[in-house]
Order: C-alpha cells, then structure tokens, then sequence
C-alpha cells in the first residue's frame, strides 16, 4: 500500500461480525494507525432479514460494541438505507479512499457485496473483504471429482486431514478516528425492539449478548462443561452444551477463536473435543450446501419431495408455534424457544419432526417460524437442518425415520425435568407419565392437578395414525 492511501481513513463495513477481536477487516481497516470509519447499514432488505429475537440482540449487541469502539477511540456511524449510496456518502464526507469488510455468505449478502465491490472499484476505490464467519471458505472444499461434499462425513474427513484454520488475531489496542466524522443515526432510529409488549423478558434473565458475553460462556463452557459434553450434549435438561450458536449467527466471537481455545484447551479429553469440533464443523457444511444450493431455505434439495403432499391445517400450525400440541415434549420445546429464543438441539429435531411428519406441514413453515423467534437463526443451518429432518436435504436423515415423541422424551428427559421446567402445568406429574399424559390414569391426572384439555391440551393427532399417513404420502413420491 502507497502512503498516500495510508494516510487517507478507511471504512469499515461492520455486519456480521459484531466484534473486535479477530476481526481482519477491521485490523486491515486500521493497521499502521490509519484512520477507521466502522458503519453498521441496516439494509433496506439485506442482513437475512433477521427475525425478530434477532433483532432484539442485533441492539444489544450493537449497544455494546458502540462502547468498546468508544473506549479504543472510535466511533460506530449507524445509518440505514442502500450501501452503496452510504458508502460513497462517507467516502466523500470522510474523505476515505478504502472499504473493507468481512464476507458473509447468505445468498442476499453475497449478491448485493458483489454489487457493492464492482461499483466502489470502478469509481476508484480499494475494496478488500476477508474471511473469518466460517472456518473455511464454503468452496473450499472438493470431492475426488470437483463436486461439493453432499454428505458430512467425508467432509468432515477433508477437513480434518486439512484443519488449517488460522489462529485468531488480536484486538487492535487503540483506533484513530477521522477528522471529519459523519452523522450517524441512532440505535432507536433502527426501531429493532420495541418491547411492547415485551415478550423478550425470558431472553435477559438468559442472555449476555456481544463479545464480553461471548467470551465468558466460551470460558465456563470450556473449564465446566466441554469435559461431558459428548455424554450429556443431547439432554435437554442438562447444561450441557456450549450455547455459542447466538453469538456466532452475529460474529460476537469467530469461530476460529473457539476451534482454537478448545483444540487448545489442557482440561478437555480427545472424545469431547472432537465430539465438539465435529459439531462446530456442522456449521461450515451447512454453509458449503448453502453456497452451492442457494435456495436452501425454500426449495427441497431432492426435487422428488415436491410433489409432497403437505397438511395446510393452520390450526394445527398455530397449536405447533404456541406449544400446545398435547405432546409435551414436543411442547417444551417450543415454549423454551418462545422464553428463551433459543432450543436445544435434541429438541429441535423432535419438534421439527413433529411438524413435518405427525402434522405433515411443509418444514419450510417450521423454517420460518423458527427464522423468526430464535436469537441464533442462521441461514445456512437452519435450512440444512430442517432439510434434515424433513428427509429432503443433501445429507439428510431418511423420511422414514419418524421421531416417536413419548420415546424420545422418555429416553433424553427421562426425569421430566425439562418438561416441567417449561410446562408448569405438567410439574406434577410423576416421571412415569409425564411424556404421555394422555396414557396416565384418571386418578394420577387429578392428583397432579391436570384436566386434559383444560389445563393441558389432548393429542393433536395420534402419533401411530400420523406416522402411517406420513409413511403413506412418502410411498407416494418415493417411485
Ligand atoms: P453446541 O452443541 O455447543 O455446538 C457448538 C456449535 O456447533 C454451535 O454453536 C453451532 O454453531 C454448531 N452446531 C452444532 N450443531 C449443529 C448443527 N446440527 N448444524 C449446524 N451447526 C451446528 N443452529 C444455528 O446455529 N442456527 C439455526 O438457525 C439452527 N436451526 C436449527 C434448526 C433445526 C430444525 C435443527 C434440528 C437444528 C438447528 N440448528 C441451528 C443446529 C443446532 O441445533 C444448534 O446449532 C445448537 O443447538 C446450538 O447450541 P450450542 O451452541 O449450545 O451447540
């Protein structure tokens, strides 16, 4: 780089990668103490959209790297509208000649940063975009043939003989800023929560979102938990897994600063660790399948699913969303999602295919639904994974593998304890019963206080009778 480039301040485009560490834009941006712009866009249709539990911790999140950028020296510019117009805005004002950012790999990011990179270069900028959401870049990888990997374990074999992730940088130390700064909007400007009413109360007693937050569950997940979690990762009540997934979809944290801490960490014994970092690595297959299949969230990746037959029972959807399916594991989870913005994985596959299968509506219902109401929805691995579970995705699991939820219950929640922690109405009842309520006694019902369909709503359907209509729509498109 020239001098004269040097001496000019540079922009830093800030959107998922909502923090200072790691971060090589920004280290770019304000290497050798050249003066930086950090601007977050709330794009007119871009960033997702995000749904709204995310929108809620996009202003947490952004609230408190507004103050870390403050402390270094600098200062956040929030603006909303097109990014290109904004840009060449406070190019001019600032007289920056530079635009860096962090490549993001949703469909919508990447159509409109191509957009954004051609147009600021042909007017004479330097644009530079870095690597740092995923661990590898999602075409990185090839089968013997050149192909995308369509199966994980294979991909997960090339990763691992490769496991080349760079080690993460460290936070610039101090930031200049220019001398003619723009205008920036402010964070109520952006309408993100309104919290009327405010159904994100559950989400605080939870959560501590940016990067200070981050940092600390990495640290706890690290020295507490990460020494079971292949034993204990698939049971719903249990603390048992590193609830990183929030603050990865932002990029409070990169995820080569987690693959290092736990490849690095003396505590965690080989099983747990490559449980973990097999888990993490779920995350960049979801996103090569996303990049190599675009419309992920809308259309099925095997085509022979299109002729599927799909329920457009809206009462049953809305029984689904609000947790009131009389299967009470399926309905803890979806209240857990609903309190926390969040659900455990285990449960996530029950409820999703529960949805696709007992109530046989079409998972991209469930796709939105959760887009929507969870903090860590992500584009890549929320659609790869509700594609699992409906059988129609790359690596998915076969159609016909039908989660039966009274066992499922019984065998991760053998207590009941997640149930009740979710459906107070429930917490009486003894262990026995408290995956099928509708099986239990007359006498055992009164005694915990539950009237079926009162206080605790009867079976939507049956769960034998839907799984052979599923069974039977399947054998209709599987010749
Ligand atoms: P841990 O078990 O601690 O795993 C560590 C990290 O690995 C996670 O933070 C996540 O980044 C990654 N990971 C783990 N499992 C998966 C997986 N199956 N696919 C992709 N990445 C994974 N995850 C999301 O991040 N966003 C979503 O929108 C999302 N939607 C899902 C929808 C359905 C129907 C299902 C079945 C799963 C979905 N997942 C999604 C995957 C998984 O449930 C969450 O990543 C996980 O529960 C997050 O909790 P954790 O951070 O404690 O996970």
């Amino acid at each position: 780089m020239n001098t004269s480039t040097r001496s000019k301040p540079a922009i830093y485009w800030l959107r998922k990668d909502l923090r200072i560490a790691d971060n090589r834009a920004l280290s770019a941006a304000s290497e050798n103490g050249r003066a930086v712009v950090p601007v977050y866009i709330r794009e007119d249709d871009g960033n997702g959209p995000l749904g709204g539990a995310q929108e809620w911790w996009l202003e947490q999140s952004l609230k408190q790297l507004m103050a870390r950028f403050e402390k270094l020296g600098s200062r956040i510019i929030l603006k909303s509208g097109d990014p290109l117009q904004i840009l060449k805005t406070i190019a001019e004002e600032t007289g920056a000649e530079a635009v860096f950012w962090n490549r993001r790999y949703d469909p919508k990011g990447i159509e409109t940063d191509k957009k954004v990179k051609a147009a600021l270069r042909d007017e004479g900028f330097k644009v530079e975009s870095f690597a740092g959401q995923i661990l590898h870049e999602p075409s990185h990888f090839k089968t013997k043939t050149g192909g995308p990997y369509k199966v994980y374990t294979p991909f997960w074999k090339a990763f691992s003989a490769e496991a080349h992730v760079p080690a993460p940088l460290d936070p610039p130390e101090k930031l200049n800023s220019p001398s003619r700064q723009p205008e920036s909007e402010t964070l109520e400007d952006f309408r993100l929560y309104t919290g009327k009413p405010d159904w994100a109360a559950g989400f605080r007693e939870l959560w501590t979102p940016g990067e200070n937050g981050a940092q600390e569950r990495l640290q706890h997940f690290i020295d507490e938990i990460a020494n079971r979690y292949a034993g204990e990762r698939d049971h719903p009540s249990v603390d048992a897994t590193s609830l990183m997934s929030p603050f990865l979809a932002l990029g409070e944290i990169s995820p080569a600063t987690i693959w290092h801490a736990v490849s690095e960490a003396k505590n965690i014994d080989d099983t747990n660790r490559k449980k973990f970092l097999q888990e993490l690595v779920w995350r960049d297959f979801s996103y090569h399948l996303l990049f190599h299949a675009p419309d992920l969230a809308t259309k099925n990746w095997n085509g022979r699913f299109d002729d599927f037959e799909w329920s457009t029972d809206e009462d049953a959807y809305r029984a689904w969303t609000k947790g009131q399916t009389g299967y009470p594991i399926v309905d803890a989870g979806m209240r857990q999602l609903w309190r926390d913005g969040w659900m455990h994985n285990r449960v996530r596959m029950i409820a999703a295919s529960f949805l696709i299968k007992d109530l046989m509506i079409d998972w991209r219902r469930g796709e939105e639904w959760f887009r929507d109401t969870l903090v860590d929805a992500d584009p890549a691995s929320n659609a790869a994974s509700w594609q699992w579970v409906a059988g129609c995705g790359a690596d998915a699991a076969p159609f016909f593998r039908i989660f039966n939820p009274m066992l499922q219950g019984s065998k991760f929640d053998p207590d009941g304890d997640y149930v009740r922690r979710y459906i107070p109405e429930l917490a009486r009842l003894p262990a026995k019963h408290i995956h099928a309520p509708f099986e239990a006694p007359h006498a055992v019902l009164k005694e915990a206080g539950v009237e079926l369909g009162k206080t605790y709503p009867r079976p939507l359907v049956d769960h034998k009778q839907a799984r052979n209509r599923a069974l039977q729509a399947f054998e209709a498109i599987k010749g």
